[in-house]
């Protein structure tokens, strides 16, 4: 049997307890047949599942991001294996490794300064009131005043330091 690097040896210990049976999978393609995203970017959650099984790699793949989590393949895979699961897991191994893809880096990156992914403008602000909604949603967008507690929670579990540690890496890229 060929030795794990080190790497993968840590990877693959992460995947099997967030995802005992992920071993069991038969590559029978349900979950990639039933995948949205896969229709519209390069997932393939089969092919996915294969690698995460075998090698550190998998931390890398663009592929890892694609996922909508909408959990359409783990509820049809006839082996019952939590493919979701797996893959939220792996994301949180490569985000403790530095290794994000760079649109969920921006996006995180904004909830650090706005305290919303999502910064409102003048375009959302019209639909809500169009939609007879209050212009402005229950958030910092309303109560600016609480965005500095927002900041507090988030350096007080650690998000910035994710988001900022040294040698990051965006997932897909060159240098991985
Ligand atoms: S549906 Fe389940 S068993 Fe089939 S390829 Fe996907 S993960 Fe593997
Ligand atoms: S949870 Fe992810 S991988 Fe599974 S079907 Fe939805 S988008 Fe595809």
């Amino acid at each position: 049997m060929p030795t794990i690097p080190q790497d993968d040896a840590f990877v693959l210990n992460e995947v099997k307890n967030a995802c005992k049976n992920i071993f069991k999978c038969m590559q029978c393609g349900v979950c990639s047949g039933s995948c949205p995203s896969g229709r519209h970017t390069s997932l393939n959650i089969r092919k996915l599942v294969r690698k995460a099984a075998k090698t550190a790699d998998v931390l890398h793949d663009e592929q890892l991001w694609m996922c909508t989590t909408c959990y359409n393949c783990q509820e049809r895979c006839p082996r019952n294996i939590d493919i979701v699961d797996a893959v939220l897991m792996i994301r949180k191994v490569a985000v403790h490794e530095g290794i994000m893809h760079s649109e969920h880096r921006k996006v995180s990156e904004l909830l650090l300064e706005h305290g919303h992914a999502v910064p409102i403008d003048k375009d959302n602000r019209e639909k809500r009131i169009k939609l007879g909604l209050n212009e402005l949603p229950e958030t910092v967008h309303k109560y600016a005043e609480e965005l500095e507690e927002v900041k507090i929670l988030l350096t007080s579990c650690g998000f910035d330091r994710l988001l900022n540690r040294a040698g990051k890496k965006d997932a897909g890229s060159e240098e991985i």
